[in-house]
């Protein structure tokens, strides 16, 4: 959000605790959570990918979290697509993917044919239902998102993709991703391509914070601070 871009977040909410305060974009918490439940998480080399009301993305290379300079890696949605935007987005393009194929863009699209949509597990009921409007607009929708995937797997050579968010469990949005990801990809990009969900979109984000949080807490240097304060503390009382 461009309003956003040079606060600080972190520091707003430490004005108003003591307590260690850590900010982490969603999908970044995504890619956390699964680092750290992969078996071989040291050699790990994915994109986490974020299927939500938005669309963001999270990059692990040899097992570690890549920001980027300003902490702007992998916001591929804001690339442009053909196809009419439906929503409006902070990045003020005319038509980017996030515009047009987003969880928001898909609820904008099935609420112009009259549907009702409030939230995620709508888009998903409707698209179990069968309809064949809902299912063009999901596969419409995949099939665009997959597209600007394949660009960023032929960039960046993962060995997996992993989809995440609530809306990773629309089964004819992920085929339609997944289908255009080997259609699009450059053979040696997918021939060991692994494209997955998330064992549990609901709660990996907050499995990631966590996760995050332990890492800050158990810091060695956090923990000779703890030390070196619990030790004063006793000579004080002694
Ligand atoms: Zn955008």
């Amino acid at each position: 959000m461009q309003t956003w871009s040079d606060a600080k977040v972190p520091d707003l909410f430490a004005a108003h605790t003591d307590v260690p305060v850590l900010v982490e974009n969603d999908a970044n918490l995504v890619a956390i959570s699964e680092m750290s439940e992969a078996e071989d998480s040291h050699n790990d080399y994915f994109l986490a990918v974020l299927l939500g009301r938005r669309i963001g993305s999270g990059l692990v290379a040899d097992g570690k979290l890549l920001r980027g300079f300003n902490g702007a890696a992998g916001e591929f949605s804001h690339t442009p697509v053909a196809g009419p935007s439906v929503i409006s987005c902070v990045c003020s393009l005319e038509s980017c993917l996030e515009s047009v194929a987003s969880g928001a863009a898909i609820a904008a699209r099935l609420s112009e044919l009259g549907y009702s949509v409030d939230i995620p597990s709508d888009i998903i009921a409707l698209g179990r239902s069968g309809d064949p409007r809902v299912l063009s607009i999901l596969r419409e929708a995949g099939a665009q998102i997959g597209t600007v995937l394949a660009s960023s797997v032929n960039f960046f050579n993962p060995r997996r993709v992993v989809l995440g968010g609530a809306l990773s469990q629309s089964a004819p949005l992920a085929a339609a991703i997944r289908a255009e990801l080997f259609q699009k990809c450059l053979p040696v990009a997918a021939q060991d391509l692994d494209v997955s969900a998330v064992a549990d979109p609901d709660t990996a984000g907050a499995r990631g914070a966590l996760r995050l949080l332990l890492d800050e807490v158990l810091a060695p240097a956090r923990i000779d601070e703890l030390a070196r304060v619990a030790l004063e503390e006793s000579a004080q009382s002694a």
